[in-house]
């Protein structure tokens, strides 16, 4: 039987990279998976190779994040993957980048953990699962002001809502990826023009002499969803191939 048999799972950003190859290793798992996603093309593809149930969610939405949580009220795991990176230090963020981030990377957490609690609490416990970054409070990154930022209000939001239901058998944790393969760290690297240069930028500051790929941080994210981690709350994961070792 899967480590996740019987469990509903909530996926934010579940169209590409870590998002997409949780929601894979969750239904391998056993888990009905409700894959969301504000583009619905990548969704539609998932739903089709995997049978996973998908729902466009644009997480900076709260409206949107109040109806897919009512019409889902047996929710056992909300896993928060959705982020996005500004590039730059603080002087190269403006306004619109720092709400932006806020909005994207932190707020949306607030919300859909705010939405899916009050089912897990009447249905007995339940377990959310924030996606965060080593770019955080667990180390400083050159140019990701805005990113590391918010990242590091992810760890804070998921250690005060492990401290405040401890006792009510919700679990919450954070993941804290290095670099990782991705859709989005590929499409990063063509966007400092010289794509080869960029890549081997990223792979020299990595002791495993690689990038890590999605499936690695699925896995862990397994282990965390499922009862192998019973008596893991409020803890930071860095798993980044030994990066900020
Ligand atoms: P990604 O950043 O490429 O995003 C994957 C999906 O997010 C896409 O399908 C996109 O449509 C969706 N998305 C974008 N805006 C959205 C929104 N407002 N609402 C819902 N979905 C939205 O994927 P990734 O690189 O796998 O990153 C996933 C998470 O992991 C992010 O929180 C990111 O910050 C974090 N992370 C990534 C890395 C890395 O190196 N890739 C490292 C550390 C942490």
């Amino acid at each position: 039987m899967g480590r996740l048999a019987g469990k509903k799972a909530l996926i934010t950003a579940a169209g590409a990279g870590i998002g997409r190859a949780a929601a894979e290793a969750f239904a391998r798992e056993g888990a009905t998976v409700i894959a969301t996603d504000i583009d619905v093309q990548p969704l539609s593809d998932l739903a089709w190779e995997t049978g996973i149930a998908s729902e466009q969610l644009d997480v900076t939405d709260r409206d949107a994040i109040a109806d897919v949580c009512g019409r889902h009220p047996d929710i056992d795991i909300l896993f928060n993957v959705a982020g996005w990176v500004h590039n730059g230090t603080i002087e190269a963020c403006g306004p619109d980048d720092w709400d932006r981030s806020i909005r994207i990377n932190l707020t949306s957490m607030y919300e859909t953990s705010r939405a899916v609690l009050p089912n897990m609490l009447a249905k007995g416990g339940g377990v959310i699962l924030n996606m965060s970054s080593v770019a955080s409070s667990v180390s400083g990154v050159a140019n990701r002001f805005a990113y590391s930022a918010t990242k590091a209000g992810v760890i804070g939001l998921t250690k005060a809502i492990a401290a405040d239901y401890v006792g009510r058998n919700i679990r919450c944790n954070a993941i804290c990826p290095g670099t990782v393969d991705t859709p989005s760290l590929q499409e990063r690297m063509k966007a400092l023009g010289n794509y080869e240069e960029a890549r081997g930028m990223f792979v020299e500051r990595q002791p495993m002499g690689r990038l890590g790929n999605a499936d690695e941080i699925a896995n862990l994210a397994v282990y965390l969803a499922s009862d192998e981690s019973s008596f893991t709350t409020g803890a930071i994961h860095v798993i980044d191939g030994g990066w900020t070792n």
